[in-house]
C-alpha cells in the first residue's frame, strides 16, 4: 500500500469533486471554504495507491487457482483502495456541524468510520493475501514450524485447524502472532473488518469469499483451500513471522 500526500490545492479540488461543490452557487462555496479554512489549515490527506498484483501470484495456476480469478480479484482490491481514499477525503471534509450530529444509531461520522474499516481492511487483507501466494515448493521455517506445533499440537493439526476455520469463515482467515503472549492463532473473519484483535500481527491471510474461488472451483471451497495451502509462499510467511518476533523484542 503506497501512500501519497495531497497538497492543499489538490485536497480542495478533491473535496470539490467529492462533495459536489461544482453544483453549488459560488457564494455558498466561498462560505464553506471560509469555514473550512478556519479549522482545517493543517489537515493532510494521505492517499493510498494500489500495489501492482505480484507476478508470482499467477504461479497458483498449477494448483488450480486461475489467472482470471486473480485478475478479477485485483479489481475488487482496487475498489477498496478507491473507497479508502474517498472516505478519507469525506472524513477530512466533516464540519463542526457534522461532528455535533455524531449518533450511535445513524450519523454521517458513524457511517464513514464503520465503512472506513471495511474499505481499509479490504486493502490490507488483499495485500497480505496476494503477497503470501505463489511460491509453491517453499517450506515453513523450523522456527515457525516449532511455534505452530507449540500452539496447535503439531504442524498437521495447525493445517487441520486452518482448513476447518476456512470452511467456517464467511470472509477471511488470518494466522496471526500475538505480541502479548507470543502465541499463534488462526483468527476467523466474516468481513474485511471482523474479527481481528489488537496487538497481533497477521502473518498469513486466506480469502474465503466466493470471489476468491468460484470461477475455478464453483462451490467446492474445500478444493480451493487445498489449492491455497499448496500455493502458500512460505518464504513470505517466514519473513513476516521473523519480523513480528523482532517487533516483540524491541
Ligand atoms: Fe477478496
Amino acid at each position: 500500500m503506497y501512500r501519497k500526500r495531497l497538497s492543499r490545492r489538490e485536497f480542495l479540488k478533491a473535496c470539490t469533486l467529492a462533495t459536489g461543490w461544482a453544483l453549488m452557487a459560488p457564494d455558498a462555496i466561498n462560505r464553506y471554504k471560509d469555514r473550512r479554512d478556519s479549522t482545517m489549515a493543517e489537515i493532510q490527506i494521505v492517499e493510498v495507491v494500489a500495489k501492482p498484483l505480484p507476478e508470482k501470484v499467477f504461479q497458483t495456476e498449477k494448483f488450480g487457482i486461475s489467472r482470471k480469478t486473480h485478475e478479477e480479484h485485483y479489481k475488487l482490491y482496487q475498489g477498496y483502495v478507491n473507497k479508502t481514499n474517498e472516505i478519507r477525503k469525506a472524513l477530512a471534509a466533516l464540519t463542526s456541524d457534522d461532528f455535533a450530529k455524531g449518533n450511535q444509531t445513524y450519523s454521517l461520522i458513524r457511517s464513514l468510520k464503520v465503512d472506513y474499516t471495511f474499505a481499509l481492511g479490504g486493502v490490507k487483507n488483499h495485500e497480505l493475501y496476494f503477497e503470501n501466494l505463489g511460491g509453491g515448493g517453499s517450506e515453513p521455517s523450523s522456527e515457525l514450524r516449532q511455534a505452530l506445533a507449540r500452539y496447535f499440537g503439531s504442524f498437521e493439526r495447525w493445517l487441520e485447524d486452518l482448513k476447518a476455520t476456512g470452511m467456517a469463515a464467511r470472509g477471511w482467515v488470518w494466522l496471526a502472532y500475538d505480541h502479548d503472549d507470543g502465541s499463534l492463532f488462526n483468527y476467523i473473519g466474516d468481513a474485511q473488518n471482523t474479527f481481528p484483535v489488537w496487538n497481533a500481527t497477521p502473518i498469513l491471510a486466506l480469502d474465503t469469499y466466493e470471489h476468491a474461488y468460484y470461477l475455478d472451483f464453483q462451490t467446492a471451497r474445500a478444493r480451493y483451500l487445498d489449492a491455497f495451502i499448496q500455493a502458500i509462499d512460505w518464504e513470505v510467511v517466514n519473513r513476516r513471522y521473523e519480523e513480528a518476533l523482532r517487533m516483540s523484542r524491541r
